[in-house]
């Protein structure tokens, strides 16, 4: 059986230039990985173009078998993958965390091979017959984020996969190792070259993004990012699935029980210290239950403990990286200048190793506040009071993203006919993040387009193709 000493030995470069690296909660070394460069990226799109046709020729009930078994090996190397992905990204082994995206990882890879994709028939009279497939695209470019680095690329690789596809993965700078791994295991049962790794950086991300031998971008990130890859890939008319920044809302209603709902709040927004994509990064209260609110949350978040991931304790953890650390930095302080009142937090220990940025609440804050306006990613929410519902509503849809946001209230009628007027992808009543592989997830606005998950997901990953005859 594979230990984390032979997962790690497998992916370590034994020549060529290498990157360290760090440990974010203590800064000592997690291990190295390669730093590819263009011609790695055009061996391991060659070998992808090579293994794709034996895939796709397996067909659907074959590919899903071999992500079944891809899913196995994830499960009989678990615990080790959550300790390195703990170690690199800095997330906490329990709650939400480490143990959690690798169940996550399995959980998806087991939802894409027992999704069903049919022909559908779109005209039927007698006369036509007209019916829309889904064709392999060939080479998938699937480019991640260091957030949440292992569930993301699978959320990218097997429907690649379950649709015929080969991939190449490039993973975020920050957190190789974590998908080095994972698709190491991953190879375990799938056909060699199909599946592979470029750890490059900015440079070879845009060189996959234009390359003429890729047919599909994967992309998530942020928005800069992402309208970077529109442009590389405009010369090659890729498709392109973007999910990029947000900046979500929630809503609290005047008839939410504030006691009732101060978990479900907490954990929408500190999931992952802050550093989701759909995380609540704005809580708009109306003022008859504001007070209640911030205190509720207050007092429940004050309890959450946050330190080293390996120590089964913690549950939050620190910031992934210095470049992030600065940004919630920055953004409390211009928070606190403006007179913004901070609840909890706020007051870094510049003492302690890592990039530990406390929990922070910070309450009597204008709309238009660097806090409010900016996304955040990491553990400081702004509490935002409002006095009628359109006004909420008005500064919910006042940015340019629109990935998640929520509305909170006793009255589910109620909630479901203010969620409609939000500019959001998904818009999750009572709760906020809640991800699911059978349920369409994707972004509005310049928060991205196309949709992961599900038979939409599936679709995503193939050429539609109409037989007409
Ligand atoms: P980022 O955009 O800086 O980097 C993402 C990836 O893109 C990295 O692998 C990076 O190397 C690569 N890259 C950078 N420049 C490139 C270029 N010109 N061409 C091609 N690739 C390039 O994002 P990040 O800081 O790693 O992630 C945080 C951001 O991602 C946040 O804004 C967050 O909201 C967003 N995010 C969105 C989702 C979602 O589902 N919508 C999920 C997670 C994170």
């Amino acid at each position: 059986m594979q230990t984390y000493t032979d997962l790690l030995t497998a992916i370590t470069p034994t020549s060529g230039k290498t990157r360290t690296l760090l440990d974010p909660a203590t800064g000592e070394a997690v291990g190295k990985a390669p730093v590819h460069d263009v011609e790695d990226l055009e061996r391991a799109v060659a070998a992808a173009t090579a293994a794709q046709p034996a895939w796709a020729a397996l067909g659907h009930e074959a590919r899903s078998e071999a992500l079944l078994k891809a899913a196995d090996a994830v499960e009989r190397s678990a615990e080790d993958l959550a300790k390195l992905l703990s170690r690199e990204q800095g997330k906490p082994l329990n709650g939400p965390n480490a143990r959690f995206e690798v169940g996550a990882c399995s959980a998806w890879l087991r939802a894409a091979a027992a999704t069903e994709l049919t022909a559908e028939t779109v005209v039927d009279d007698g006369e036509t017959h007209a019916e829309i497939h889904y064709r392999p695209i060939g080479v998938v470019g699937a480019i991640g984020p260091w957030n949440w680095p292992m569930m993301i690329a699978v959320w990218q690789i097997a429907p690649a996969l379950r649709m015929g596809n080969a991939v190449v993965v490039k993973p975020s700078e920050y957190t190789p190792l974590s998908v080095l791994a994972l698709v190491q295991v991953l190879n375990q049962e799938l056909p060699e070259g199909l599946l592979s790794v470029v750890c490059g950086d900015r440079e070879v991300g845009a060189r996959l993004a234009e390359h003429p031998g890729v047919g599909k971008i994967m992309f998530t990130g942020s928005t800069a990012t992402g309208k970077a890859i529109i442009k590389s890939s405009a010369d090659t008319v890729k498709r392109l699935t973007l999910e990029l920044g947000g900046n979500d809302a929630g809503i609290v209603l005047p008839d939410a029980d504030p006691k009732a709902i101060a978990e479900d709040l907490f954990w929408g927004a500190f999931i992952n210290t802050g550093q989701t994509c759909a995380a609540l990064k704005r809580l708009y209260v109306h003022a008859d239950v504001y007070d209640e609110v911030c205190e509720a949350l207050t007092a429940f978040a004050a309890a959450v403990p946050m330190g080293v991931g390996l120590d089964e304790a913690n549950v939050l953890g620190p910031l992934q990286n210095k470049q992030q650390y600065d940004i919630v930095s920055r953004l409390v302080e211009a928070a606190r200048d403006s007179g913004a009142r901070v609840l909890l937090g706020g007051n870094p220990d510049l003492e302690q190793p890592g990039y530990f940025y406390p929990t922070t609440l910070v309450a009597d804050i204008d709309n238009n506040n660097p806090l409010v306006a900016e996304e955040q990613f990491g553990p400081a929410l702004p509490i935002i009071r409002y006095s009628t519902v359109d006004e909420a509503v008005a500064m919910a849809n006042g940015l340019d993203v629109g990935l998640g946001a929520s509305v909170w209230s006793s009255d589910l009628a109620k909630a479901r006919s203010v969620a409609a007027r939000i500019q959001a992808g998904t818009v999750w009543v009572n709760k906020h993040g809640a991800v699911d592989p059978r349920i369409p997830f994707g972004g509005a606005k310049q928060s991205g387009y196309g949709l992961e998950f599900g038979v939409e997901g599936l679709k995503s990953l193939g050429v539609p193709q109409v037989i007409n005859g």
